[in-house]
């Protein structure tokens, strides 16, 4: 753009202005997965691109990682990249509702996987819960809890926690999955979190809160306010309600308690989740990328706001400059948008198979990177075509492309520098900004700083 003045996008959005440059905090990124150091189900599928992985993410200016941790493994897993990443990689712990079956009399390996050997260990290599909800297999309630092993998993977690570096910036992830009560039953999951909101609240200092809430909103808040109080107004620190795709009452509930909301890619799937995104204060929003989950994909409504301006959504583009992402081909971001560093990048091929069945709702958290990787947990998925969205069988004639920025390419086509198709990363934030201020019609500088802002201050890690 030689252009100073700012570039109309689609839907009557503004750009940022040229010399704005954007910077993001990934407020939820996986990144203790195996599967950013190319282990796939516990096989090795490529190098190790760790370290490319968050050089991509710097270069879109997503400075700040906050990595999640939802079990023992992981939020150690996570200490240990913090201090390969230091000022860069940040770090939760907690135990996730769907890892809560520790705290259940059935479970029969230690709870700290870390402290596995062997077979366990291997199997301890295993990928983050995210994962499409199975409705068929719920675990139901009755199979108790085992007290005498939740104080010890709670004291071994204040242990991880009260020693852990000032890396550690949150409490979490934890909260209520009821669409996935296949790994965990409700009672349990009800048990883990009451227990580790008793332990957040003792804790001196207290750390911000990674919370997660599927479903599950009613109990949510209910155990949230036993532990501090009707307004929350012994949480000192906050908290963020993360990968948020609840109501707007729901929404608007957990800001008036003074919480703050974390979109990713599952945010924008409806046109229901996107009235909500609307909804969201920009003094409440963070924003995050779930990966390798949760990427926005060309099925979901939020995906409209990614089109270059020249494309009004559902518009067939036969005719356009199209960037050959089936064949993996690199296309330099030549779109004036991405120039300013603004642009959304493809990692999704409309002619590619989706993994996960999309259409169960939007209890998942994500669909997979890449055929699903925890074969071990998560549910058998059928690979179903794409849904036609250009509905004629014209090859030529493409859904609206959106510009990307990195090369992508399949897993068992791996090469320096490219993204995986289908893994989700931190890099792809940018695409999350550009859709809230899309749906919200306000600039992509203004959704950036705000959600910055928001999150240095509750987490500190400015
Ligand atoms: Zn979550």
């Amino acid at each position: 753009m030689s252009d100073s003045s700012p570039t109309p996008l689609a839907n009557g959005v503004s750009s940022p202005k040229p010399d704005y440059k954007p910077r993001y905090i990934d407020i939820g990124i996986n990144l203790a997965d195996p599967i950013f150091r190319g282990r796939y189900h516990g096989k090795p599928r490529h190098p190790d691109d760790l370290q490319g992985v968050i050089s991509r993410a710097q270069q879109v200016g997503c400075t700040k990682l906050i990595v999640t941790g939802s079990s023992f493994k992981s939020s150690r897993d996570a200490l240990k990249l913090a201090a390969e990443f230091p000022d860069t990689v940040y770090t939760t712990a907690g135990v996730h509702p769907c890892s809560s079956s520790i705290f259940s009399p059935s479970h029969h390996k230690h709870h700290d996987e870390s402290q596995s050997e062997g077979e366990e260990a291997a199997e301890a290599e295993q990928h983050t819960p995210a994962c499409g909800p199975d409705p068929t297999k719920p675990i139901l309630d009755g199979d108790g809890v085992d007290h005498a092993r939740s104080e010890t998993i709670i004291s071994d977690l204040e242990k991880l926690i009260t020693e852990a570096p000032k890396s550690l910036v949150a409490f979490g992830e934890f909260g209520l999955d009821y669409d996935r009560l296949h790994y965990c039953s409700k009672e349990v999951q009800l048990h883990s979190f009451a227990a580790q909101l008793k332990l957040a609240a003792r804790l001196k200092p207290q750390l911000p809160l990674f919370l997660h809430s599927r479903a599950a909103h009613a109990d949510f808040v209910r155990l949230l306010k036993e532990a501090f109080g009707e307004q929350l107004e012994n949480l000192e620190k906050g908290g963020v309600v993360h990968s948020f795709t609840g109501t707007v009452d729901e929404m608007r509930e957990l800001m008036d308690l003074g919480l703050y909301i974390g979109v990713n890619g599952c945010s924008f799937k409806t046109a229901e989740n996107c009235a909500v995104v609307k909804e969201i204060g920009l003094d409440r929003l963070m924003l995050e990328t779930d990966g390798p989950w949760c990427e926005v994909r060309p099925t979901h409504d939020g995906w409209k706001y990614l089109l270059p301006p020249y494309v009004t959504p559902k518009e067939t583009v036969a005719s356009e400059p199209v960037s050959d992402v089936a064949s993996g081909t690199a296309t330099p971001a030549a779109e004036p948008a991405a120039v300013q560093g603004v642009a959304a990048l493809s990692i999704s091929d409309t002619t590619v198979p989706t993994p996960a069945p999309e259409s169960q709702g939007q209890g998942q958290e994500s669909s997979a990177a890449n055929e699903g990787t925890n074969k071990q947990r998560r549910p058998k998925q059928k690979k179903t075509p794409q849904p036609p969205q250009s509905s004629k069988k014209n090859p030529k004639k493409k859904e609206p492309e959106v510009p990307e920025r990195f090369k992508v390419v399949k897993k068992e086509k791996w090469e320096e520098g490219a993204m995986v198709k289908g893994r989700n990363e931190p890099c792809t934030i940018e695409r999350i900004a550009r859709i809230v201020a899309g749906i919200k019609g306000v600039s992509e500088e203004e959704v950036c700083e705000a959600a910055w802002k928001n999150t240095a201050r509750v987490f500190g890690v400015e």
